[in-house]
Order: C-alpha cells, then sequence, then structure tokens
C-alpha cells in the first residue's frame, strides 16, 4: 500500500504540483517555469501564501468569498450536517431538510414572482441547465421551435460545452469543438472599447437593439431566451449604461423571448441589491447564481426560476431528465443557510449599497487621475480600472493587447493586493466585509502598482511612440 504524497515546503508543493496538477485556465508549461504560488491560509480579507505573504484578497477568491474568509459558522454548519446527513440525492421522490429550506430562502430573497429553485453544484451547470430547461419549457407549452439562444461576445457564461458556447469568448471557442449549434451572438455594451463618439447613453440604446436585430435575424418564433451577465465579469466588469437593460427588456418582452440573466458572480448582494437585475431595473424570467450563495465555502449553484417558466414546466413538463449527483447536496444547502444568515444577520447587503460600496467607489474613481487610468469604474463591489496611453482617445498600449494588464497584475500580487488582468484592464471585487482601514489600504496598494506599472510601461517603451 503507498500512502498519498504529503509535503511541508513550498519547493516540495511546486514539484507536487507541476508533476501531477493540471490547472485550469492555465499554460502549465510556462506555469511551471514560472513557479505557481502555494495558498496556505487564508483569514478575513486577506491570503496567505507558504512563503509567509500577507495579501489582501480584492477578487474574493473568484468572485466568491463575499463574507469573507475564516467563518467558523459555516465551518460548522456544513460539519455539523455532514455528521447528520452526509449524503443523499434529491432524484427520486426524496428531499432533505436542507435543500427544501434554502430553496424557501432563496425564493425569499429573489424577485417577486421567482418561487422555484433548481440545484446544480456549480455556476456552468446551472448555465447548462437553462438550456435544457428553457427549451423543455417552450417544447412542453406547444412551441418546440423556439430553440435558439441569443448571447453576447465577450460574454463568459461557464466552461462546460453548453456555457462555452453561450460564452462569447474566442480563445475558448477555439478549443474543443465549440460553441455547439443553435447560438446567435449580438453586441456587448462595452462604451470603453466600443462606443466610439457615442455618448454612453445612445451607445447602451444602440447595443440593446442589437438584440432586436439577432432575434429577428433569427426569427422570434425560432428564439428561446437572450441570456446576459447584468454586468460581464471575466469579460472585464463591463458596466452597461443606464439605459441598455431596460430596452433589452422590452424587446424580449415584445418578442416574446426569455429573458435569463446570469447571476452567477451579481447575484447575493455583489451589486449592493441582492441581484444584478434589480440594480440594472429588469425582470428576468431565470437567474442562474453560484459563487456568493455559499460564499466560495462549499460548492453549490442553480437556477433560480420565475413563475411563467415553473408553471409551464410543473403543469405540461412531466418528468425533466436532467439533474446532478450534487444538486442539492446537504453541504452545500448548509453552507448557503449559514453564508444567507450571516449575509442577513450582518445587512451586508445594505453594506455595500451604502456603506462600503459607496466609500471604496469613491476612492477607486479617484484613481482616474493616475496617467494610466482612461476610466474607474465600479457599482457596489465590483469594478475595473481601464489602462490606456492616452485616456481622450482611449487608444491601445503599442505591443501585444494584455501584456500591461498583466504586467500590472504581477505587480499587484508582489505588492500584496489580488487584482486581476483582463486585457490591459484590471478588475476588482473584493468581499462585503471589507473594513474602510482595508479599503484605505487596497487604494494606496492599487496607486503603488499604477506607478511601478506606468514606470515599467515607459521603460518597455509600450507607451506608444507617438503618444506624450
Ligand atoms: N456564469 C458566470 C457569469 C460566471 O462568472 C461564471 C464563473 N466565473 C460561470 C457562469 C461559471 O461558473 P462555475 O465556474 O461555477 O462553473
Amino acid at each position: 500500500m503507498t500512502s498519498s504524497p504529503r509535503a511541508n515546503s513550498t519547493a516540495q508543493w511546486r514539484h507536487l504540483d507541476a508533476a501531477h496538477h493540471l490547472h485550469p485556465f492555465s499554460d502549465t508549461k510556462a506555469l511551471n517555469a514560472e513557479g505557481v504560488r502555494v495558498i496556505t491560509r487564508a483569514e478575513g480579507a486577506y491570503i496567505f501564501d507558504s512563503e509567509g505573504h500577507k495579501i489582501l484578497d480584492g477578487m474574493s477568491g473568484l468572485w466568491c468569498s463575499a463574507v469573507g474568509h475564516g467563518r467558523g459558522a459555516i465551518v460548522d454548519a456544513i460539519a455539523d450536517q455532514l455528521r447528520q446527513l452526509d449524503y443523499y440525492n434529491t432524484f427520486f421522490k426524496t428531499t432533505h431538510p436542507g435543500a427544501a429550506e434554502l430553496s424557501a430562502a432563496i425564493a425569499a430573497v429573489a424577485p417577486a414572482g421567482m418561487e422555484h429553485v433548481f440545484f446544480t453544484s456549480g455556476g456552468s451547470e446551472a448555465v447548462d441547465t437553462v438550456i435544457r430547461m428553457v427549451r423543455h419549457y417552450w417544447a412542453s407549452v406547444g412551441k418546440p421551435d423556439k430553440t435558439v439562444f441569443v448571447a453576447r461576445h465577450n460574454a463568459y457564461h461557464g466552461s462546460t460545452m453548453g456555457g462555452a458556447s453561450l460564452g462569447g469568448m474566442a480563445p475558448m471557442h477555439a478549443q474543443g469543438g465549440l460553441p455547439i449549434p443553435g447560438i446567435v451572438r449580438a453586441a456587448q455594451p462595452y462604451w470603453w472599447a466600443e462606443g466610439g463618439d457615442l455618448s454612453p447613453e445612445d451607445f447602451g440604446l444602440k447595443a440593446a437593439r442589437d438584440v432586436a436585430r439577432a432575434i429577428d435575424a433569427a426569427g422570434a418564433d425560432n428564439v428561446a431566451a437572450f441570456i446576459g451577465e447584468p454586468i460581464q465579469g471575466a469579460g472585464g466588469v463591463i458596466i452597461p449604461p443606464a439605459t441598455y437593460w431596460p430596452e433589452v427588456q422590452k424587446i424580449c418582452r415584445e418578442r416574446d423571448v426569455l429573458l435569463v440573466s446570469d447571476e452567477v458572480i451579481c447575484g447575493f448582494g455583489r451589486t449592493g441589491e441582492w441581484f444584478g437585475c434589480q440594480y440594472m431595473g429588469f425582470t428576468p424570467d431565470l437567474i442562474t447564481f453560484a459563487k456568493g450563495v455559499t460564499a466560495g465555502y462549499f460548492p453549490l449553484g442553480g437556477v433560480i426560476v420565475g413563475d411563467r417558466v415553473a408553471q409551464g414546466l410543473i403543469e405540461h413538463g412531466g418528468d425533466f431528465n436532467h439533474g446532478f449527483t450534487y444538486s442539492g447536496h446537504p453541504g452545500g444547502c448548509a453552507a448557503a443557510l449559514a453564508t444567507l444568515k450571516i449575509m442577513q444577520d450582518e445587512d451586508l447587503v445594505a453594506r455595500v449599497k451604502c456603506d462600503i460600496g459607496p466609500y471604496l467607489q469613491q476612492r477607486w474613481r479617484a484613481l482616474a487621475d493616475h496617467p494610466l487610468v482612461g476610466e474607474a469604474r465600479m457599482v457596489g463591489l465590483i469594478g475595473a480600472l481601464e489602462l490606456t496611453p492616452h485616456k481622450a482617445t482611449r487608444a491601445k498600449f503599442s505591443g501585444e493587447e494584455g501584456t500591461v494588464g498583466q504586467l500590472a497584475r504581477d505587480i499587484s500580487f508582489r505588492e500584496g493586493l489580488v487584482m486581476r488582468a483582463v486585457r490591459d484592464s484590471l478588475i476588482l471585487a473584493p468581499p462585503f466585509t471589507l473594513s474602510e482601514p482595508e479599503a484605505d489600504e487596497l487604494i494606496a496598494t492599487a496607486r503603488r502598482v499604477l506607478d511601478a506599472t506606468l514606470a515599467e510601461v515607459r521603460l518597455r517603451g509600450l507607451w506608444g511612440a507617438d503618444l506624450v
């Protein structure tokens, strides 16, 4: 019998990792050459690596650690649940208390008229569930031709075949035979990159009307749904102009096309409302969620289903031939119930809306005075810095796109702050529990990062030859 390999030093962990671990969204060869960072511990808004560095977790893990790290109450709730009932499924005429209670708890905070929940293990499975559920809904109510999905360029909807196909990430489509058929594309409401001379408001309407164009080109009788993130997260924290979502809703309603809000990032408080659709002023038919619902303590996601679709499925759908072994896992339900309790007891959604959100936003927006920053945007606790050599023209750097973003991201990690790079922007989504001194530290570090990046950009001649 061989025992499993254990290690207790950075070098040993790196060795095992390089020898055996294939990382998601990574170039393994390059990563192994550089040497991976080993995160060993987390507390509150901070993570710690195996070398003892303390790093402010400006991305809440992967947009999930909303209530902060090291919450004993959630850990205890999971442990108590697993001792009582480690696992049972919800497929064959059974449920368990956690699944029943969590579906009701989610319905209680969901927008009005959304009373039902289907559970998955994460966001990608939730998105795939939407594809099958929505098509099955239309077939069940006598419109089997309504199968096409409209989704946007540069959207992120997960990594499964369905999710990555609905997503609009060209590098993902280039691998593995994507996208699956039955998806048409609409423009993204990305004013900074694509708005040209239009005002943000006019550009928002223009981008929304591209959804109408896409639906009409496919024929509304063939279109099942439009899916979008209220704020595109992985695409670069793209906050649509206020005109965008109400117009998209109008377009979908007029054409009897269902509206799906992918709230894997925006859901459960990130925008200062329980759901991003509430912040953006629209009412979806379905909501996908994951991440923040358990604050990352246990994998769980799902779909919140509005009354129209739920009643259609319940009355006419018969068996829904779909589900996951871990749909409504007891541990995940316990984690979510404990997370929601913390969010409610500590009034964290209101804290994002009225307290730490505005506090950080004001200081974040002030970073726009830095020579490298073209736009500093933030809603609730989700934001981005657009880096540019020339603010007025929103110009790109010379050299390969993304070089400056990666440079800034690496400097940031080294300076003790996790920010993520998307092309040549930096994005941020810190925990809702961030304190004011921590927010001050975050901003001071970000400024140091920008200064160091600027120096490096000049040194490497990336500024753009014709720009001063
Ligand atoms: N949808 C959106 C909007 C996301 O941001 C993500 C993950 N970042 C997903 C879906 C996929 O979720 P998961 O990684 O849990 O499968």
